[in-house]
């Protein structure tokens, strides 16, 4: 099987299940309310990485029969996590079709690269998780291993990166970063698992509608439960099965493009405006470094530190005052006035 096989004719292919298998009913009432619902896909894990020993670690190797009755009652195609060697070989011989790497070990290079040697002798498809921290070159790394490693097949899936102001989700979007490296690997189905974005049932539609909206969504891995407030693991943040067939009747689908010629010929308007604007803030960003160039002159001769603390507190403060009344996002605001501060530094001699 290919990756590329799951797609339908139109739209997302949707990966679904239970975090973790549980038991045969669970994973079977969630395979059947699931093929109900058009998936074809069942996702659930085997082996949970858990933060604390003691939480609930799922089925392990006893879950892969479960796992393999209801894909035969059920003619779904089924993945799994695999964190192992031992597992990726289990999943081989068992049938499983596809399989994925958990944040968490993507993030470890040694584990990575055992797992890497695995599947790229088992010819099993895999789908990589991003890591846990917002470090595209550890994603970038892990798709070389598995790619030296003899993996043919691969897929990326964007779960949200563990950072300090994720709030009100468990794990931020970090849409950028998700873009840049769709953009990076064109030829790699791209993934949005908004259920570990999430963190918390209410987002996951917004989210998932989201990542369609940016065109980060070649395909959707969402957690559905039969009972989710009973769930072994990530209660808070999966679906109950009627819960994700209205989300996916309200999701809207956008199209990469439209030849329409109205539609064309505005965008080129707006466009031309925008590189006019971005024209402009380059001269001026040019403007600013000539002052800032005389400013290095004026220090230099008196003798004077270049860099002055409390002049950059107080211009940072009014920057953003600015920005707040402007409606602008402070926060890449303070981004930007740090680097434009950064540069002005550098030219001061
Ligand atoms: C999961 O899909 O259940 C899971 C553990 O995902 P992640 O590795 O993204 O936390
Ligand atoms: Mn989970």
């Amino acid at each position: 099987m290919d990756i590329r096989d799951l797609f339908p004719a139109s739209g997302p292919v949707v990966i679904a299940g239970p975090c973790s298998a549980e038991s045969q009913a669970v994973l079977t009432e969630s395979a059947v309310a699931l093929k109900a619902a058009g998936v074809g896909v069942l996702r659930c894990g085997l082996w949970k990485p858990r933060t604390r020993p003691g939480d609930y670690e799922g089925p392990g190797y006893e879950g892969l029969q479960w796992l393999m009755r209801v894909k035969r009652e059920t003619g779904m195609r089924v993945c799994t996590e695999v964190a192992t060697p031992e597992h990726v070989k289990a999943c081989a011989d068992a049938g499983v079709d596809l399989v994925w790497i958990g944040a968490r070990t993507v993030g470890s290079p040694f584990q990575l690269q055992l797992l890497a040697d695995a599947l790229g002798a088992s010819g099993l498809p895999v789908l990589l998780k991003n890591p846990l921290n917002p470090d595209a070159g550890l994603w970038e790394g892990a798709i070389e291993r598995l790619k030296g490693a003899g993996v043919k097949d691969i897929g990326l899936v964007h779960r949200g990166f563990n950072t300090t102001d994720a709030a009100p989700y468990r794990n931020a979007p970090l849409w950028q970063l998700a873009a840049r490296m769709k953009a990076a690997y064109p030829g790699l189905p791209f993934f949005s698992d908004p259920s570990h974005m999430a963190g918390d049932r209410r987002y996951v539609g917004e989210l998932a509608q989201r990542a369609l909206d940016l065109g980060l969504a070649d395909g959707l891995m969402i957690e559905v439960h039969p009972e989710p407030e009973k769930a072994l693991s990530d209660a808070a943040q999966q679906l109950s099965p009627r819960q994700f067939k209205a989300l996916m009747e309200g999701l809207v689908r956008r199209r990469p493009s439209s030849a329409d010629e109205a539609f064309q010929a505005r965008l080129e308007a707006l466009r031309t405006e925008i590189d006019r604007l971005d024209g402009k803030l380059l001269a001026i960003l040019e403007e600013r470094q000539q002052v800032s160039r005389e400013i290095g002159l004026c220090k230099k001769e008196q003798g004077v530190e270049i860099v002055q603390p409390r002049r950059w507190e107080q211009l940072l403060e009014s920057r953003l005052a600015l920005a707040r009344e402007a409606g602008l996002d402070e926060s890449a605001i303070k981004s930007i006035m740090e680097e434009v501060h950064r540069m002005s530094i550098q030219v001061q001699k």
